[in-house]
């Protein structure tokens, strides 16, 4: 049967980061929300029309258009052995949603890795931020930084600061997951979903933990 995690956490404390190496390691999809959002802005298609302007607000892409969106993803070839869900779901009804779409390719949420961090490392983190523009990888100027400035390791494009990265969007951010994603650790823990995972480590570190995670 497909397998599906759900990288929990705030913004910043590296689910993209390890979502892109778990999923090299175990061969699933990584599924990032936040990507496919940026590349419908950057093809300016009718989704990222719709969705840039409560993207660079740092408010969450309406429901009904994030949901769509995810469950079209989820039914590309790559899929099929199952994803790694990065930025998905935010929201109670999401999350609702998700188990929906799961049942529907006859599969279940397989863990729900919760990644915890200090909220001023946080802050370090996506200020320091930079991301590739045509695949979406991401470094950091001091914790993780390209082998040559302001370009890709992986495919040589320019990198980027993310528009939303500055600080009082930053902030905003921050104060709109803890209103609207952070019922989700609750509804994950009652599940018996949930692991904790000490995010503020060595990116090698914070990976063998969400491996023994996942295992378990
Ligand atoms: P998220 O997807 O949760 O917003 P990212 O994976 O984009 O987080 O990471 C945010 C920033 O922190 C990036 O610049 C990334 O390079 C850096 N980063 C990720 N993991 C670590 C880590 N374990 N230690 C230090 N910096 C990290
Ligand atoms: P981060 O890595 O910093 O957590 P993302 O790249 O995941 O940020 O998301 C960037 C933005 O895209 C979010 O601030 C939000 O506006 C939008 N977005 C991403 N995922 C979702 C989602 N599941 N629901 C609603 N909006 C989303």
């Amino acid at each position: 049967m497909a397998t599906y995690i759900v990288l929990l956490g705030p913004p910043g404390v590296g689910k993209g980061t390890q979502a892109e190496i778990l999923a090299e390691q175990t061969g699933l999809a990584h599924v990032s929300t936040g990507e496919l959002f940026r590349e419908n802005i950057k093809n300016k298609t009718e989704l990222g029309v719709l969705a840039e302007s409560f993207i660079h607000k740092g408010e969450l892409v309406p429901d009904n258009l994030t949901i769509a969106m995810v469950k079209e993803r989820l039914s590309c070839p790559d899929c099929g052995e199952g994803a790694i869900l990065d930025g998905f779901p935010r929201t109670p009804v999401q999350a609702e949603a998700a188990n929906a779409m799961l049942a529907d390719l006859g599969a279940q949420l397989n863990a729900v890795p919760y990644i915890i961090v200090p909220e001023e490392v946080i802050i370090r983190r996506l200020s320091g931020r930079w991301t590739c523009r045509e695949h979406g990888h991401i470094f950091h100027t001091l914790f993780n930084p390209p082998v040559k400035e302001g370009i890709c390791d992986h495919d040589g494009s320019e990198l980027y600061q993310r528009d939303d990265d500055k600080l009082e969007t930053v902030k905003h951010r921050i104060q709109v997951y803890i209103d609207r994603t952070s019922p989700l650790v609750e509804y994950y823990r009652t599940n018996g979903l949930l692991t904790e995972i000490r995010g503020d480590q060595e990116i090698e570190q914070v990976t063998q933990e969400l491996l023994d995670a996942i295992k378990s």
